[in-house]
């Protein structure tokens, strides 16, 4: 296979083309290239990854299910309030639902749709609790080994409900005790959202019990953590839970015990943007010089979406606070690791969107106001190289220089097109328009490309 006219070093928009010879994935040779000035040229890309996606809860909303034994219909459980509350109760009836074919379909449709989006590794999250038992999980096993072949799907065994609290804690920390015995080998990461528990002692052994297993079975953390834009006050109880989860890592010995390519992310995370600076710079400081694995996940479309909503006897019902973490200057001025992810698409959480992490990462130009050619290119490292680095996946080379007998299997290759052919005045006629071309990460980011010009390499 030859691969004409490459751009190979996205930062840089008059970098050399080059004509790349291609033998089972790997560089057979490679010369500047011959191609007419007018040829367009294709860029060479790290691949993208989701480093926070929900699998099951994919397309409830969209599936438009035929209703039959199989595939059941959700059309019910449109939203009406649009309020997280909401989005919790008609998502645990959706779970009650759910069947293998289902669950299946909808599945493959997720990853089907993000590899033809550049995705080829994923961290997927799959809920167990005494609704759902161990069937998303047992589904996602089955679609991790059918589609090994074109992505890497890591397995977050999840805890969306609460494991301490409720008169189904126990029965929900019991179903993920027997998975992680029973399919420990095939999940990857242990995910808990500690705020859903009804009080801060729940919440605090909740995040203990997820590291004493986390470092039991030897697996990723994954919290989905301070879920809430109440400005932190003096009192204990609104702490954010960040601080817990540093102070008992610490406490578990997470960094003498614990594999080193293990890592712990922290996803959501919205009350962080209400410290201030000072509180935030000396928070982020401690988790700097603790040397333990945190890497933070932004969300910005989901937390958009469900914080901020004004209380009905608001009397500023339009000012709503778009409360996120500011990921570019977590990474710029607070020295963390951090990245950005979808969530979800296609259910109460985040009805909206097509899951496209280049998609996710364009909107982040406005979420976060950042709008340098520097930060185009740092928001497709949060899709791409930072992402598969937070779930603890190989960094990956950097492609800056290419060379003979390098692998580009599995780079993201995006072709530019010459022409679009409009239909003309006269019948059978065409007008051709003469297509921009994206030379570079920050033409990618700003406007990206539709999935049909993306291809993964083979
Ligand atoms: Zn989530």
């Amino acid at each position: 296979m030859i691969l004409e006219n490459v751009i190979s070093d996205a930062r840089d928009p008059s970098a050399v083309r080059w004509d790349i010879e291609l033998q089972d994935g790997h560089i057979q040779s490679i010369s500047p290239s011959k191609a007419s000035p007018d040829t367009p040229s294709q860029l060479l890309l790290p691949p993208l990854c989701h480093p926070h996606i929900h699998l099951d809860k994919a397309y409830i909303l969209t599936c438009n299910n035929r209703s039959s034994p199989q595939h059941p219909d959700y059309s019910d459980l449109c939203p009406t309030s649009g309020s997280f509350n909401e989005a919790l109760v008609n998502t645990s009836r959706a779970k009650e639902r759910y069947t293998p074919e289902d669950l299946y379909l909808r599945g493959s449709q997720l990853l089907a749709t993000s590899y033809t989006q550049g995705v080829t590794s994923m961290r997927a999250f799959v809920e167990l609790d005494h609704v759902t038992g161990t069937l998303p999980l047992n589904v996602a096993i089955r679609l991790k080994r059918d589609f090994a072949h074109l992505l890497e799907l890591q397995i977050c065994a999840f805890a969306q409900d609460p494991i301490f609290s409720t008169a189904h804690g126990d029965a929900n920390r019991a179903i993920i005790d027997h998975a992680l015995a029973e399919f420990g080998k095939s999940i990857g990461a242990l995910g808990t959202t500690p705020y859903v528990e009804t009080s801060r002692e729940g919440s605090l052994m909740n995040i203990k019990w997820a590291i004493t297993k986390a470092l039991a079975h030897n697996l990723h953390l994954d919290f989905h953590l301070d879920y809430t834009l109440e400005p932190p006050s003096s009192s204990p109880t609104q702490r954010p839970l960040t601080y817990s989860v540093v102070e008992f890592l610490k406490e578990h010995n997470w960094a003498r015990i614990a594999d080193s390519s293990k890592t712990i992310v922290l996803g959501h995370c919205t009350q962080l943007s209400m410290l201030g600076n000072a509180e935030r710079k000396t928070l982020a400081e401690a988790i700097v010089a603790s040397r333990l694995p945190i890497h933070f996940v932004g969300l910005p479309t989901s937390d958009i979406f469900m914080m901020g909503r004004p209380g009905p006897d608001s009397d500023l019902s339009h000012n709503r606070p778009r409360g996120t973490m500011h990921i570019p200057s977590m990474i710029e001025e607070l020295g963390l690791s951090a990245c950005i992810g979808v969530n979800n698409t296609g259910n109460a959480f985040t009805p909206f969107g097509t899951g496209d992490p280049l998609q996710l990462a364009s909107w982040a130009i406005g979420i976060y106001q950042v709008g340098t050619v520097k930060n185009a290119e740092l928001l497709y490292d949060c899709v791409s190289n930072r992402a598969r680095r937070a779930i603890g996946l190989d960094e990956g080379e950097q492609y800056s220089q290419i060379r003979k007998g390098q692998k580009l299997r599995g780079m993201l290759l995006l072709r530019n097109q010459e022409v679009v052919e409009l239909p003309g005045v006269l019948r059978k006629s065409t007008m051709a328009i003469s297509s921009r071309q994206r030379l570079s990460l920050k033409d990618v980011i700003w406007d990206p490309p539709e999935s049909s010009l993306r291809s993964i390499v083979r």
